[in-house]
């Protein structure tokens, strides 16, 4: 069989490439995945190979034959201004190791308000303590952004949609200012994946997965993954040498089987998510839906623009009801699990609240907010369990 990429006479679509990238059949003696590699040492046939470190691996730290699998199949997912991408062993690890590898005493950050809540953390904390500055901003600033710029700033983080509030940055026009100053752009494109949001070529230098949700997919694993251009590869790269980030084979090993299925089950969590927050949003219940895949989205407009689908996470403001009323809610359903995380097959729900910690903006909803993840399952049987929790939710209010 040869290989599918030399045959082609047309840039292959990014679902095959999904399928076979990072598959190499006569390394693999003929299966069709690669080996899950457990291994430290790297065994060289002579001194000189040794002392020159020369070789295909040279140590486990550095990469085996799996992370290699996964790497090229991150690659070919991210496109083609993608020129390297490192694996951390969680979604956290990645955005440290990236702010690591950006920053250095006496820098400055900006970061979108709706930042995942341990990236502020880490900023609040961590670079608070090794002499880095940071500003938060208001997600839909756009172009506004311009006057936050200090001599010293060097990177800005964004977040598209934000992941409990749903807020879309205008990245294009945050990448362009952010460019003109000299500064590098992160995205931690979580939510969409690069299936769905191209970020690398929207201008992003360095693009952020926790891995751990959609592209492992089965809420099996910690797993982060840091993309990144021509521009900013050299730097992380050498910050994930330095810093000896690194993952468990068997875990890079799921990252690389949920890869190969993410676009049939994004796409249907697409769908599905889609119906749901069409469905809420008649609820007499829900004052409002947070979602940017529908029209009456303030943030539709950049989405259509920038991304070509959705994921199964949305939010919903409750019209204005005692806590007992949205914990009857909670408490009925059966088929929403009660947890953290998300992306993977099962459907979620979790009540949030972002007014504690915001500082750019205020975060006044006007209601309670639940944040859904729709899985795989039917949706007449969750709306049937939402109808369920509806109930309880009227008959406590
Ligand atoms: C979950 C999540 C992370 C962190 O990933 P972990 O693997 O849990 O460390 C980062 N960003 C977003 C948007 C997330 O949802």
């Amino acid at each position: 069989m040869s290989k599918p990429d030399e045959r082609a006479d047309r840039p292959l679509g990014v679902e095959t490439r999904l399928v076979t990238s990072g598959r190499d059949t006569i390394a693999q003696k003929g299966f069709v995945n690669p080996p899950v590699v457990h291994g430290s040492t790297v065994l060289y046939p002579s001194a000189e190979d040794l002392l020159a470190h020369r070789g295909e691996y040279t140590y486990g730290r550095t990469g085996t034959p799996t992370t290699r699998a996964l790497q090229d199949a991150l690659i070919a997912l991210e496109g083609p201004q993608c020129a390297g991408v490192g694996i951390a062993p969680s979604g956290v690890s990645a955005i440290s190791t990236t702010l690591l590898a950006v920053l250095k005493s006496g820098d400055h950050i900006l970061v979108c308000d709706n930042a995942y809540r341990p990236t502020r953390n880490f900023c609040n904390d961590m670079l608070k303590r090794y002499g880095v500055e940071t500003t938060y901003f208001d997600p839909m600033i756009g172009k506004g952004i311009a006057e936050f710029f200090q001599p010293s700033t060097r990177a800005v983080i964004v977040e598209a949609p934000g992941s409990q509030s749903f807020e879309m940055p205008d990245i294009p026009a945050i990448a362009a200012i952010a460019h003109e100053r000299g500064a590098l752009v992160i995205d931690d494109n979580t939510w969409a994946t690069a299936l769905y949001h191209r970020s690398l070529d929207q201008g992003v230098d360095i693009s952020i997965q926790a891995a751990t949700k959609y592209i492992g997919g089965h809420s099996d694993i910690m797993f982060g993954t840091i993309a990144a251009n021509e521009k900013a590869w050299p730097q992380l790269a050498q910050a994930i040498r330095l810093l000896g980030v690194c993952a468990g084979p068997d875990d890079v090993f799921l990252a690389l089987r949920g890869l190969r299925t993410l676009s049939v089950r994004l796409a249907h969590h697409q769908r599905s998510a889609l119906e749901m927050a069409q469905w809420l949003a008649q609820r007499p219940e829900i004052l409002r839906v947070l979602h940017p895949g529908l029209e009456t989205d303030p943030g539709h407009a950049i989405w259509k623009r920038d991304f070509t689908g959705s994921s199964g996470l949305f939010g919903v403001v409750l019209k204005p009801a005692p806590e007992r009323a949205v914990h009857a809610l909670l408490n009925t359903l059966t088929l929403f699990g009660m947890g953290y995380s998300w992306g993977g097959f099962e459907s979620l729900v979790i009540p949030f609240d972002c007014s504690g910690y915001r500082t750019a903006t205020k975060w006044a909803p006007g209601g309670p907010t639940l944040r859904f993840h729709i899985g795989l399952e039917s949706v007449d049987d969750l709306k049937a369990d939402l109808a369920t929790g509806f109930a309880a939710f009227n008959a406590a209010c």
